[in-house]
C-alpha cells in the first residue's frame, strides 16, 4: 500500500517537474529583479496606507507590485518560445485592473485629461497618485516601464500583427506628441472654464464620461495609425500625450538597458526587433547605456540577443544627455 502511494506521489512529481521544465528555465538567482520591484511597490503600499489611512492603497499597490513581480519573474524564467507572454500577462493584469476596476468601477479618470482636471478641482484621488508614482517620479527609477509593462492602450495595440517596424521613425511625425499633448490640455481648459459646474460630484461625473470617450478615441487612433504605418507602437511614438510628461523624468532613469560590448557581434537583431526603433549600435559605440527616453524597457532586445550582450540594471548615469562610459567592472565581465 505504502509503495503504491509512493509511486503515485513520484509520478505526480515527475509530471509536475516535466510541466515546469517545459515552460520554465528556473533558478533562484533570477528572483532579484522581481523581488526588488515587488518590494518597492509593497513599501509604497504600506507607506500610503499609513499616511492616508486608506486600506485601498494597501491593496492597490500590493496588487500592482505582485503583478509586476510575476511578469518580471516570467520574463527571466520562461523559455524563449513563451517569453512574450510574460510582459503580456503583466500588461493585462495591471492595465485592465486600472482601466476597468479603478476607472469604470471606482469611477476615477486615470487618463492625463482626468489627472489635470482633478488638479484644477483640488481633488486628491487615486488618479493623482497614479500619475505622480507611475508617470512623474516613477520614471526616475524605472524609466518608461509603464509604457512597456502596464499601459492598457498598448496592451491591445501590442496584439496587432505589426510587431516589427522594419523602417526608421517617421521624422515628420516626431512633433505630433507635443501637438496631441497641447490639444489634451486645451480640451481640459475648455471643460474647466466653459462647460463644467465646479462641484466635486459634477467633476467626478464629467471625468467618467471623459474616460470612456478618451479611451475610445485613443484605441481608434492607435489602431488606425498602426494600420497605416504597419507599426503596433505607432501611437506610442507619434500620438501619446503622456509620453511628453514621462520623457522629462525618464532621462534620469536609474534602470536602463546596457551592453556587454565584447560579446556583441553587431548582428543588428536588437535594432530590428525594438518596437521603439532605438539605435542600439549608436549607444554601444559611444560606450553608454541606452539613454533614449523612448525606451519602454520591454526587454525585447535582451530576450532576442543571441550573444546575451544586453542587460537591464540599476545604475546612475552622471551625464544625462551623453551618459557615462560603461564601467571597468562591466567591461571585465564582458569576457565571461
Ligand atoms: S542582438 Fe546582441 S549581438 Fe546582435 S547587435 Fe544586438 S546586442 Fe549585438
Ligand atoms: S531598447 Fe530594448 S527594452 Fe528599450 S524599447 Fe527597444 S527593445 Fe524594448
Amino acid at each position: 500500500m505504502m509503495s503504491k502511494i509512493k509511486d503515485i506521489y513520484n509520478s505526480t512529481k515527475d509530471k509536475k517537474n516535466c510541466l515546469i521544465n517545459k515552460y520554465l528555465d528556473y533558478n533562484n538567482n533570477k528572483l532579484t529583479m522581481p523581488l526588488i520591484f515587488a518590494g518597492l511597490f509593497y513599501a509604497i503600499a504600506i507607506c500610503l496606507a499609513i499616511f492616508t489611512k486608506h486600506i485601498f492603497y494597501l491593496f492597490n499597490f500590493m496588487y500592482i507590485g505582485t503583478a509586476l513581480g510575476i511578469g518580471l519573474f516570467l520574463n527571466i524564467s520562461l523559455k524563449k518560445k513563451y517569453i512574450s507572454w510574460a510582459r503580456r500577462i503583466t500588461q493585462f493584469l495591471i492595465g485592465f485592473y486600472m482601466l476597468v476596476f479603478v476607472g469604470f468601477i471606482l469611477r476615477e479618470n486615470i487618463q492625463i485629461e482626468g489627472f489635470v482636471l482633478y488638479l484644477f478641482s483640488g481633488i486628491f484621488t487615486g488618479a493623482v497618485l497614479h500619475y505622480i508614482i507611475a508617470k512623474i517620479i516613477g520614471p526616475i527609477i524605472f524609466n518608461r516601464g509603464w509604457c512597456g509593462w502596464a499601459c492598457w492602450t498598448a496592451a491591445i495595440l501590442d496584439l496587432l500583427p505589426w510587431r516589427e517596424t522594419r523602417q526608421d521613425r517617421e521624422k515628420k511625425l516626431e512633433k505630433l506628441p507635443y501637438i496631441s499633448f497641447s490639444l489634451s490640455m486645451l480640451i481640459v481648459l475648455l471643460i474647466w472654464f466653459i462647460i463644467i459646474d465646479r462641484n466635486a460630484e459634477y467633476v467626478q461625473e464629467t471625468v467618467l464620461y471623459g474616460l470612456i470617450a478618451g479611451n475610445l478615441i485613443y484605441y481608434i487612433l492607435g489602431v488606425i495609425l498602426a494600420f497605416i504605418l504597419k507599426d503596433n507602437r505607432a501611437f506610442c511614438k507619434y500620438l501619446c500625450p503622456i509620453a511628453v510628461i514621462m520623457k522629462i523624468t525618464a532621462r534620469f532613469s536609474l534602470l536602463k538597458i546596457g551592453f556587454y560590448r565584447k560579446r556583441c557581434t553587431e548582428c543588428g537583431l536588437c535594432e530590428l526587433k525594438c518596437p521603439m526603433n532605438i539605435k542600439h549600435m549608436e549607444y554601444k559605440n559611444k560606450g553608454t547605456r541606452i539613454l533614449s527616453t523612448e525606451c519602454i524597457l520591454c526587454c525585447t532586445c535582451i530576450d532576442i540577443c543571441p550573444e546575451k550582450a544586453l542587460n537591464m540594471k540599476f545604475r546612475f548615469d552622471s551625464h544625462f544627455t551623453e551618459g557615462q562610459k560603461t564601467s571597468e567592472k562591466e567591461t571585465s565581465k564582458e569576457s565571461n
